[in-house]
């Protein structure tokens, strides 16, 4: 199953360009873009991933991670053979950097299986789902017809013009800041990080729910400065924006040493100086997966692994001090 790819110009001699993110590959006939998701089939650039699914589970919503979604919900979760950056440590190179087995799923299943299974929605997660972006924009408009939440994780690598026709569709989103320096996007993830920061601007611009996610990677983007000035932007955006830091593990071309837990109780404490929710992911740091009242202090949300208890929360505000809890909820808590 294949699609006609959309964002793309036709040019002489059956050559395309495909204009869906910053690489823009110019593509002669038969020729497969970086993203290895996109070909030229005669002339006509096509979604060769279309519909083909690496993974489809059931997952909790804090393992996209999105905690201030519909905390303690899960998610039909999916994403294609595709990426278009190419990360040094990619954390799931397996199935984003070489090829996979994939099975097809149309649209019409996916949905079917997120009602069936009584998903609060779809994440389009994993690997890279603008990669996969005909077929998210097609499933996104089912979902939405069924009452369904449209998730993206994602490195946030694409040209505006598609962002921004996809984001009325997108409910919620995790972006990947991988670094705050061009050079470390450059040389380790082949990729540049205005684009990225461009990405969120205009997610958050767009009122879409945005989280933040940093693999801290030692030596590479773990300075202090470096750190001070992600906090700064971020807290420019807004400072209710949830930052999660995420412990790095060899993996890839990366076999240096995980991160160590110092360094990213380091990192928890510069962004708390500017922003009201920041967190710790992959690896156990007391104090550093709950959510606290940014009036009061008092837990609203404490967690343990997956498992997530509201109990500091009701009526959509917190129960010691009353005041409006920047969450997004399904149900009064
Ligand atoms: S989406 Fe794929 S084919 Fe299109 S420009 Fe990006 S990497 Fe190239």
């Amino acid at each position: 199953m294949q699609k006609e790819a959309l964002f793309y110009e036709k040019l002489e001699n059956k050559k395309v360009q495909c204009h869906l993110c910053p690489w823009e590959c110019l593509l002669t006939e038969g020729k497969v873009g970086m993203c290895k998701g996109k070909k030229n089939l005669n002339g006509l650039l096509y979604a060769t991933n279309y519909a083909r699914a690496v993974s489809i589970a059931l997952d909790p919503m804090e393992k996209k991670p999105l905690y201030h979604f519909h905390p303690g919900s899960e998610i039909l979760s999916t994403g294609p053979n595709s990426c278009n950056l190419r990360c040094d440590h990619c954390q799931n190179w397996n199935i984003s950097q070489i090829e996979s087995p994939t099975e097809l799923i149309t649209p019409e299943d996916l949905v079917s299986l997120a009602v069936k299974y009584n998903s609060i929605g779809i994440a389009y997660t994993y690997t890279e789902p603008l990669m996969w972006y005909e077929y998210v924009q097609d499933t996104a408009k089912l979902a939405r017809d069924k009452h369904l939440v449209n998730v993206l994780v994602s490195n946030g690598y694409i040209n505006p013009e598609p962002l921004l026709e996809l984001l009325p569709l997108i409910d919620a989103m995790n972006i990947d800041v991988k670094g705050m320096t061009q050079d470390f996007y450059k040389k380790v993830c082949k990729g540049k990080l205005e684009v990225v920061l461009k990405t969120v601007e205009l997610s958050v611009q767009k009122k879409c729910h945005v989280e933040l996610t940093y693999l801290i990677i030692p030596g590479l983007n773990d300075s202090e400065t470096e750190l001070r000035e992600f906090s700064n932007w971020v807290a420019g955006l807004s400072v209710s924006i949830p930052v999660h830091f995420s412990r790095y593990f060899p993996a890839y071309k990366a076999d240096f040493p995980s991160t160590p837990i110092e360094t990213l109780k380091k990192a928890f404490q510069i962004a708390r100086e500017k922003l009201r929710y920041v967190y710790v992911g992959n690896a156990y740091i007391p104090g550093t997966s709950d959510t606290h009242c940014p009036k009061c202090s008092k837990v609203l949300i404490s967690r343990s692994g997956y498992s997530v208890d509201m109990t500091g929360i009701k009526d959509n505000k917190c129960k010691n001090c009353g005041a409006a809890v920047d969450i997004v909820l399904d149900k009064k808590a």
